[in-house]
């Protein structure tokens, strides 16, 4: 079996060309033939394009306009992938979470973000393209209705302007960034297309999301040739139909895999900075030893990010780590010449770690300095604290992770 969303179209198409063969071929001559049957194959595959990813449907014999032939052999041979939750929580501020199972008793996790317009560069941004929301099965015409189970009044209205999915690249990841719990957890494997991509197609199912974004567990370009193609069926105006302003990988900062990036597939950039000089940043995130700053910049300046695009740099604020004016100073000249955002982003304390999150007001200090000398830069409040919504803490407590020695200690601790 093949699960249907492990296939580009394209690829769709070709699986279903010895089927598409065209019964009346008097006067034809071969390469004709072959040319009508390319097209009828293709339409074939764009026709159920619609049928799984618009339209929601999960039953091949209930798409009518298939002839009974196709339908039979989609049943023998193609089998659309489900995630089920095995645990779904809801936060006090709208953040809803969901821990997957996946077919290998594994689990991952995804998270919905609804968020309200932040910033002036925000709405400058969505006033530059026009404010739709991709087709799906829930979402046609029902922006600013979420349909999952709001706890807040802010949430059931039109206040948000973005229902962001946070989606996961591998189980675990092999990058050991040191704040990070997923990274203390270690690499376990990559997911296939099929398993990125449905993520995305069963949030879709419960929610009309607006925008995509490779930020929950793992490490999006250390899984390349899977996440890239996930995305091409992301970006499909048949499939799941975002825009590619709309999808954005983040990344630790694999320098090569960010200029193949570039080159294959058309989405939006952010990189985890986390750090203003080198030494810090290989203490925190040793993937620095291999690819330093200067690298990590020049492969940022040298992204097409075509016309009003930027790349986001987030920054984990880490108390007496990262987080002094010097460090923004260093981190305003290391971003000098690149279009760019930053996100700043208090870290988001786990029992696992030792390190402190900084005060509110060495955090408003850090901003103003990088404000005051134009950069944009927004201050990211952990969305969902009250159900761990960090990187990979969900899972940590509730799923199958593999550990490392600290953090089965810490499992230890907290049973
Ligand atoms: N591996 C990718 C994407 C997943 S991590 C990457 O590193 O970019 C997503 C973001 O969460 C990263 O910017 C990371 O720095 C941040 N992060 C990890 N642990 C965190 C914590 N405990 N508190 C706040 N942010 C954290
Ligand atoms: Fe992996 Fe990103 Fe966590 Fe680093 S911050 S360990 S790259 S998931």
């Amino acid at each position: 079996m093949i699960y249907f969303q492990s296939l580009t179209q394209s690829e769709l198409a070709q699986l279903l060309l010895p089927l598409s063969g065209i019964q009346k071929t008097g006067g034809l001559t071969p390469e004709e033939i072959q040319v009508k049957s390319e097209k009828r194959a293709r339409y074939r595959a764009k026709q159920l394009f619609h049928w799984v990813y618009q339209r929601g449907q999960t039953d091949w014999d209930q798409m009518t306009d298939l002839s009974k032939d196709l339908r039979q052999w989609l049943k023998e041979n193609i089998a659309i992938f489900r995630l089920t939750p095995q645990l779904n929580q809801q936060a006090l501020d709208g953040t809803h979470k969901f821990l997957w199972s996946l077919g290998d008793s594994k689990t991952i996790e995804s998270v919905i973000i609804p968020a309200a317009l932040q910033s002036a560069v925000d709405l400058a941004e969505d006033l530059e393209e026009e404010k739709k929301v991709p087709a799906g099965p829930h979402a046609v015409g029902s922006r600013g209705i979420y349909s999952g189970k709001a706890t807040q009044d802010d949430l059931k209205s039109t206040n948000w302007k973005r229902l962001t999915a946070c989606i996961s690249s591998q189980v675990g990841c092999a990058m050991a960034c040191k704040f990070c719990l997923t990274g203390i957890q270690g690499l376990d494997r990559h997911l296939g297309v099929h398993e990125i991509v449905t993520q995305v197609y069963e949030l879709r199912r419960l929610a009309p999301i607006t925008n995509i974004v490779f930020m929950g567990m793992g490490e999006p370009l250390h899984n390349f040739e899977n996440v890239v193609k996930a995305c091409l069926i992301l970006l499909d105006q048949d499939g799941l139909g975002f825009s590619k302003r709309k999808v954005t990988i983040s990344t630790s900062g694999l320098v090569p895999a960010i200029e193949e990036l570039g080159r294959r597939v058309d989405v939006s950039l952010a990189i985890s900075l986390n750090a203003s000089h080198d030494e810090q940043r290989s203490k925190i995130m040793p993937v620095n030893r291999k690819w330093n700053l200067e690298s990590l910049m020049k492969a940022c300046r040298e992204y097409p990010l075509g016309s009003h695009r930027r790349i986001t740099f987030e920054y984990v604020l880490l108390k007496d780590i990262n987080d002094s004016l010097e460090d923004a100073a260093r981190v305003y000249d290391l971003l000098r010449g690149i279009p760019s955002k930053v996100n700043l982003i208090p870290f988001n304390e786990h029992p696992g770690s030792d390190f402190k999150r900084p005060s509110d007001e060495n955090v408003q200090k850090f901003q103003k300095y990088l404000v005051d000398r134009k950069v944009t830069a927004t201050i990211r409040i952990s969305k969902g604290r009250d159900i761990l919504a960090a990187c990979g803490q969900l899972r940590s407590i509730f799923g199958t992770a593999r550990g490392t020695e600290k953090h089965r200690d810490w499992q230890a601790q907290q049973a």
